[in-house]
């Protein structure tokens, strides 16, 4: 199994590295800059360097990246958009200097332009990003819990856009566990994952799109189009829901990626223990 957390990047990339290690990980996601900035400073390339070689080393896989969360792609104000654009070309940029495997950003809002006008500008700019920046970095768009004029709660809206782009062999989906279960699907029944496997396979964009699963417990009700990560068993998804959820067949293969809470008072990290201990994996 190929497990992450999201770790901060607090001293230089290369250190978010050995807090992954240290709490048992070996898969990591982190953000390759200030995520509440505009601004980026350029990375260092010695610490890319050591980044490449610490997770060559460490043999941590897949490494991935968020974006920063001011990006809206999807916007109808143009300096909204501009700024966007450039920002995920920041990161997709920096994705690819470092070696990731995956950019996972959120599709944007269309703050009252429309559902169809919002997909367009979305996969124009995803054509755009790709078209200028060449690299192996899949770019992943992410479901929402689909709060207000959020795109991409639901799955065909994720495959509208998929279908729009001019290189849709490099971008794939992240689906988070935390936003599914606020967008209306129930997570903590066996028949919930069939419905949601369903819809992502026939009116989504297919299950071979399907890269990393985000696995974060929900605070909130089912349905509740509401984003707040719990700690996995802490939430309404639960500790039976998750080793539903870790067991199906279907998200064997696929890298989970925890963005819970950091313990900032302990050396270990609960959430990765109990992922671990709900995983029935054969014995090897
Ligand atoms: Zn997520």
């Amino acid at each position: 199994m190929r497990l992450g957390k999201h770790v901060s990047i607090a001293g230089g990339i290369d250190k978010a590295l050995d807090r992954a290690v240290k709490i048992g990980c070996n898969a990591v996601q982190i953000f390759a800059s200030n995520p509440r900035s505009w601004q980026a400073k350029d990375l260092d390339p010695a610490t890319v360097k050591s980044f490449i070689a610490g997770r060559n080393e460490l043999d941590i896989n897949p490494v991935v990246v968020h974006a920063i969360y001011l990006i809206n792609i999807a916007s109808p104000g143009e300096e909204v958009r501009k700024k966007s654009l450039q920002a995920l070309k920041t990161d997709y940029r920096r994705s690819v200097k470092i070696g990731a495997d995956y950019l996972v950003f959120h599709p944007g809002s269309h703050t009252g332009s429309g559902i169809e006008r919002g997909i367009k500008k979305i996969a124009a700019g995803i054509n755009e990003v790709l078209a200028e920046i060449q690299g192996s970095t899949w770019l992943l768009l992410e479901n929402v819990a689909g709060a207000g004029t959020q795109l991409g709660a639901s799955f065909a809206e994720l495959n509208s856009i998929i279908n729009q782009l001019e290189e849709p062999e490099r971008v794939g989906v992240c689906l988070d566990t935390c936003h599914s279960y606020s967008a209306g699907y129930n997570l903590t029944r066996e028949e919930g994952l069939d419905r949601l496997l369903a819809e992502f396979a026939e009116a989504g964009p297919g299950l071979d799109k399907l890269k990393i699963l985000h696995i974060n417990d929900s605070l909130y009700e089912l349905g509740s189009n509401k984003d707040e990560h719990a700690h996995i068993g802490e939430g309404k998804i639960g500790r039976e829901g998750f080793s539903l959820i870790v067991n199906r067949q279907e998200f064997q293969n696929l890298p989970l990626i925890l963005e819970t809470p950091w313990f900032d008072d302990r050396e270990d990290d609960p959430d990765v223990d109990l992922i671990k201990s709900l995983r029935q994996e054969e014995e090897i």
